[in-house]
């Protein structure tokens, strides 16, 4: 039992820690709260340091575009459901970790008005060759409030310092009727069964420069904490994976099929959420 807050649902009671070890011992301890399976790490990983990391080995430009390639199709499905939007005269569209800009060229094709927010010095870089609007937060960027349609938020919650505080000022800064597409994986029920079994030989996977590994429910608890009271959890498709990867993911669909979804083994989803 520790003092600490569970990020998701700010209760302290079934927080404990999974381990002090992972990832060589030296720069993170893992919590876990029994309520929401939630699974975060803890400092020294704020934002600042975490641009430091990046920073550290700017990825290029071509790495930028590898990575966000892999989502084209997810992206695909996000400006269909945002072109069948009703009543968004504005068409606006904002993408919170839009990297090197992907999601907003696409939409910018089909007549949106894009913004960026990013962080990274690299990829404002590319986002400034490709003549893409950006800001480094909500706050600076000199919209609205109430003013955006669609904000689209793919493979960024996992490094946000405080998911809820986040997703309640994007929110602030959405049209009532607007929505939110969001995708992620799910990696916590994973995690924690692994560790189970494994012990110390998971070590740092499933990490990266992750901050949360959320579960189904610490996913869904995160949007409804920031406002958000009707969301849909689609099985994602389309994210392109390599072939053994994309055989483990169906794998854990059918252990979590099986399991009734009571380990939380799913991976990734689509999310659409709105108020
Ligand atoms: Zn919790």
């Amino acid at each position: 039992m520790t003092d600490t807050l569970c990020p998701v649902c700010q209760k302290s009671d079934r927080v404990k820690v999974l381990s002090l070890t992972l990832q060589g011992g030296t720069d993170f301890g893992v919590w876990r709260c029994g309520r929401c399976r939630h699974i975060w790490r803890t400092e020294p990983w704020k934002v600042s340091n975490q641009i430091t990391y990046y920073e550290a080995s700017p990825p290029t430009a071509k790495v930028m575009e590898a990575l966000s390639n892999k989502t084209v199709k997810v992206f695909e499905k996000f400006l269909q459901l945002a072109d069948k939007l009703k009543s968004n005269p504005t068409r606006l569209m904002v993408d919170f970790g839009c990297s090197c800009g992907t999601a907003m060229l696409m939409f910018k094709k089909h007549g949106w008005d894009v913004l960026g927010i990013e962080l990274l010095p690299s990829a404002q870089k590319v986002l400034d060759e490709r003549n893409l609007p950006w800001a480094s937060s909500m706050k600076d960027s000199g919209l609205a409030l109430r003013s955006v349609d669609i904000v689209v938020m793919s493979d960024c919650i996992y490094y946000l310092a405080d998911p809820v505080g986040t997703l309640r000022e994007i929110r602030s800064y959405m049209r009532p009727n607007g929505m939110l597409f969001l995708r992620h994986p799910t990696r916590a029920g994973l995690f924690y069964v692994s560790l189970k079994i494994m012990r110390k030989k998971v070590q740092s996977f499933p990490w990266g420069s992750h901050v949360h590994l959320f579960s189904r429910k610490s996913a869904e608890l995160t949007l409804k904490q920031a406002g958000f009271a009707n969301m849909k959890f689609l099985k994602e498709e389309g994210y392109e994976r390599p072939l053994r990867t994309k055989i483990i993911h169906q794998l854990m669909r059918a252990a979590d099929f099986i399991s009734l979804g009571l380990l939380g083994l799913t991976l990734s989803w689509t999310v659409i959420a709105k108020e």
